[in-house]
């Protein structure tokens, strides 16, 4: 399946721009009209992270006329393994601040509208509006939600991609065209199932391996070239080194695509996609303590058992003095409940606070009542009491 050319051309090319886009000039498939479209072209970037850095460079570098960012968020050291649009003096930048400036660095001739506010339902439909296209570089499901139902209901192409350690995927969402992301998804996952990569971790350069496949694909329906990856999933494992596609239909039965829709607007995508599951919100209710009540427990010395749930690697990193690890898995399918001392308060922490709560559902339901976790993890931990040790 090809399709028409998202963009009409601009009405001419420079001659300083002819000069920068010959090596796309001299391909006869893209050629005077495609660099024209490109240069007409408005392209939305939701988030300038992993995936956002490579698109947002390649997407500039290409010559496509508008590039909006949205993101809130600031320059992290934990994130300059992957997210190569920033850079050592951008730590503590704001991301869409630094990327705006590498973009006008990379090429001054594209026009950069920076959106610094988190997307939400209240602003998303008329940011999106303003472009041709969207390039989804967001980590977490209920924004992902957000931004295809924000997509099919404006009838926007969707180009999204997805990391996790060695693992990426990336399709072409368009329901006017093919399936929409809930016709692949239907259902977010049981929170808590799919790790994100703060707590999984990704292969930094796989964010380029996925990214790449995303802006090629933004080229291809801007200028209206070749098969877009409409209604195909892009499979990609590094450690086998193979891509594998399977074809993705669109489903009759889409909530929201489909032929009888029972999502016609937007929704709560937070309740959508549960930040953390039930039980582990009840458990945590009345037993989550502060970094700061933690160290004054150990400091009092009371009777206590501190509980790490995360990974040896992470212990490895960064731990509690005094924790002793325990990984989540043990306590959902082997013996650690056994191991439990009876007369003493169990505290548990993980990262910030997702895992250790679901431990403490666990703990509770075995009739540990008076067991507690410390709500932001050992990354608020770090941040209130040890502020010198890493985080990741
Ligand atoms: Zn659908």
């Amino acid at each position: 399946m090809s399709l028409p050319p998202l963009v009409e051309p601009a009405a001419e090319l420079t001659v300083d721009e002819v000069r920068r886009y010959s090596r796309h000039l001299i391909i006869p498939d893209v050629g005077m009209a495609g660099q024209k479209r490109l240069k007409n072209a408005k392209v939305l970037c939701v988030g300038a992270g992993g995936l956002g850095s490579p698109a947002l460079m390649y997407l500039a570098a290409a010559g496509v006329g508008t590039l909006g960012i949205v993101e809130f968020d600031t320059v992290d050291e934990s994130n300059l393994q992957r997210q190569i649009i920033h850079g050592q003096s951008d730590i503590g930048r704001s991301k869409g601040e630094s990327a705006r400036d590498s973009v006008q660095e990379i090429n001054p001739y594209v026009n950069v509208i920076l959106h610094d506010e988190r997307l939400d339902n209240d602003n998303v439909m008329e940011i999106f509006a303003g472009y041709d296209l969207i390039v989804d570089g967001t980590d977490n499901f209920a924004t992902r939600y957000l931004v295809n139902d924000a997509a099919v209901l404006l009838g926007k192409p969707y180009v999204w991609g997805s990391i996790y350690r060695f693992d990426g995927q990336a399709s072409v969402f368009w329901a006017e065209h093919g399936p929409c992301y809930r016709c692949l998804y239907p259902e977010a996952p049981p929170p808590g199932m799919v790790p994100s990569c703060a707590e999984g971790g990704v292969l930094g350069v796989l964010c380029a391996s996925i990214g790449s496949i995303q802006v090629t694909e933004a080229i291809k329906l801007l200028a209206g070239i070749g098969e877009p990856l409409v209604g195909r999933l892009m499979i990609y494992d590094a450690l086998e080194m193979n891509y594998r596609q399977v074809k993705v239909r669109k489903d009759p039965d889409c909530a929201l695509c489909g032929e009888n829709p029972t999502v016609t607007g937007l929704i709560d995508y937070e309740a959508f996609c549960g930040a953390i599951s039930e039980e582990a919100q009840e458990a945590a209710m009345g037993s989550t303590i502060t970094p700061r009540a933690l160290k004054e427990m150990l400091d009092n010395d009371e009777k206590i058992f501190l509980i790490d749930v995360r990974e040896p690697g992470e212990y490895e990193i960064v731990n509690i003095p005094g924790a002793t690890l325990i990984p989540k898995n043990e306590f959902l399918m082997g013996d650690a409940l056994e191991r439990m001392p009876q007369d003493r308060k169990i505290v548990l922490h993980c990262k910030t606070g997702v895992r250790s709560a679901e431990v403490l559902a666990v703990l509770k339901a075995a009739g540990f009542s008076d067991a507690v976790h410390v709500g932001s993890g050992v990354v608020g931990w770090v941040n209130q009491i040890e502020p010198h040790k890493p985080v990741y």
